[in-house]
């Protein structure tokens, strides 16, 4: 183990600071050293706290926090705010104030803002929790800032999301309905102490949410105990407790293969991009596949997600297809319960698997089948890393 690894894993805070930058930063280096710390993951509870701005939520974080640490729990709190090009450093300056107030190693407070580009967030704040956990810590708060899709791909990071509501959101809470609220495990109702609170709960069973529901006033620590309480029993294997009763009968068997993503080759990213965002999509992540010589734009679109391939230069197999083809749908990728499985089936039917199961950066396994063997479109198949 590098020297490094071995002192975060002893809790030496500067030695996480140091390593949570150069995640930040994807320093390759720095990344080999989150690889090296792996195998001391997957002990901490990760902990969503999102929901519109005004909320409160910075103070029911800390106040989460403080009655996590009188039970001996040892805290990270990642505040990643996606907007901050715009706001500037509001929640920074929280953060150090609450650190200097505190002073408090067992909280580990990190800020985490877009530097000009949105890309590659969601994927920071992923490596910095997966950093906090193997650096022993028992909870990883994130918490995000704002109700956009940035937020949702930052929020689906955690094993538990709680979704922060106040009372006289009104419309609001119309407007945030269709995105965050699916994605809560459980809903705060804070600054509870205001009018209107009950109806907010009411209005969410009307609207046939089915799950926690915990009044709080984080100002004055009212309620966080049951938070603590609701977050404890919410376990990350079942299925979302907060997905609505309307639902049930037409949620997928879990063993159902899924659309997993499309990807379409283009001749430019700008262009297509500025396509999907007009339709309401809008970029999660960007990055460029060196391997595959290809440079992709992933736009979460429901369940699944669209991904827009360019090739970054003239032998890229992208490069290739739009020379042959055009633009156009490059790939249909299906998510598949069982990749090792699915693969032999195709083979004893004689279909054409191009290659044998390989791992992509996620951490999944993916193989693809020929479009002679699917009705004319290159297959990708997809098995989320089981750990
Ligand atoms: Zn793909």
């Amino acid at each position: 183990m590098t020297q490094l690894a071995r002192r975060i894993r002893e809790g030496d805070i500067r030695a996480l600071s140091r390593l949570a930058t150069g995640i930040e930063n994807r320093d390759p280096q720095a990344l080999e050293i989150l690889r090296e710390l792996e195998p001391a993951t997957g002990h901490a509870r990760i902990v969503g706290i999102t929901g519109p701005p005004g909320a409160g939520k910075s103070t029911l974080v800390d106040a989460l926090a403080l009655e996590l640490r009188k039970r001996g729990k040892s805290i990270a709190i990642l505040a990643v705010d996606p907007s901050s090009r715009i706001s500037g450093g509001a929640i920074l300056g929280d953060r150090i104030r609450m650190q200097q107030h505190h002073a408090d190693p067992g909280i580990f407070i990190r800020s985490m803002a877009t530097r000009g580009t949105m890309g590659g967030l969601a994927r920071a704040t992923a490596d910095l929790a997966r950093l906090m956990d193997a650096a022993g810590r028992d909870f990883v708060i994130i918490e995000t800032v704002g109700v956009g899709q940035d937020e949702m791909e930052i929020a689906s990071v955690a094993q538990v999301t709680v979704v922060v509501l106040v009372p006289g959101m009104g419309d609001d809470v119309q407007a945030i309905k269709a995105g965050i609220m699916e994605i809560a495990d459980i809903f705060a109702i804070n600054k509870s102490d205001h009018a209107g609170a009950d109806r907010v709960e009411l209005e969410l069973h009307a609207e046939g949410f089915a799950c926690p529901i915990v009044h709080t006033v984080a100002t004055e620590g009212k309620g966080i105990a049951e938070l603590v309480a609701a977050i404890e029993s919410s376990r990350a294997a079942t299925a979302r407790s907060c997905e609505r009763n309307s639902w049930q009968g037409k949620a997928p068997a879990p063993q159902m293969p899924s659309i997993d993503h499309l990807g379409i080759a283009v001749q430019s990213l700008e262009d297509s991009i500025a396509f999907y965002e007009s339709l309401g999509l809008a970029v999660a992540d960007r990055e460029i596949v060196t391997g595959e010589k290809v440079e992709v734009a992933i736009l979460p679109a429901g369940g699944s997600r669209i991904e827009l391939l360019a090739p970054t230069g003239a032998d890229s197999p992208v490069a290739k297809f739009l020379e042959k083809r055009g633009p156009g749908l490059h790939h249909v990728a299906l998510r598949v319960p069982d990749l090792n499985a699915a693969v032999s089936r195709l083979k004893a039917n004689g279909a054409r698997v191009l290659h044998e199961p390989r791992t992509g950066a996620g951490g999944h396994i993916y193989v693809f089948v020929h479009p002679a063997s699917t009705g004319g479109v290159l297959l990708e198949l997809i098995q989320e890393s089981t750990n």
